[in-house]
């Protein structure tokens, strides 16, 4: 499986996207972000949704994408069969070349997602999260975010 590599993509934002998807999986039973565009100094994932958030809701994403973070949880990959891939995962955004055995990364016990990007080794690695706007059209919601390293 090819794994990008190339100077432009930036592990700790990618890492800090995958956090951020579960949060919002586990907090409003949503999807995970069905499109995004991650880079060294903001970045932004959009998700479908029903409406705007609250400001509390926004403060509570960042407490609990930064309390994962905070935990400095490893991030390891790990090959399963298609098969069993296909059973507990969404596949859709893998390129279809990607082999029968698929990449999974896990962040520690929080996350599991299929794969093939660069990502920390440890969760603190990311820095602190923070989300600095968010807006909502049309059954998008849109969350942008930065990282800052103190
Ligand atoms: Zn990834």
């Amino acid at each position: 499986m090819d794994i990008k590599s190339n100077k432009q993509y930036h592990p700790q934002m990618h890492s800090a996207e995958h956090i951020l998807n579960q949060t919002m999986v586990r907090m409003f039973g949503c999807g995970r972000s069905f499109s995004n565009h991650i880079e060294k100094k903001k970045s932004k994932c959009d998700y479908n949704f029903e409406r705007a958030l609250t400001e509390k809701e926004i403060e509570e994403i960042n407490i609990n994408v930064n309390e994962v973070i905070l935990q400095d949880l490893q991030v390891v990959e790990e090959f399963i069969n298609r098969e069993d891939a296909e059973e507990k995962f969404n596949l859709s955004k893998l390129p279809n070349d990607s082999g029968d055995k698929i990449r999974i990364m896990k962040i520690g016990d929080y996350d599991a997602c299929p794969c093939s990007g660069l990502h920390v080794a440890y969760t603190k690695e990311i820095g602190r999260f923070n989300i600095y706007s968010t807006s909502f059209n049309d059954g998008v919601l849109r969350i942008r975010f930065k990282l800052f390293n103190e």
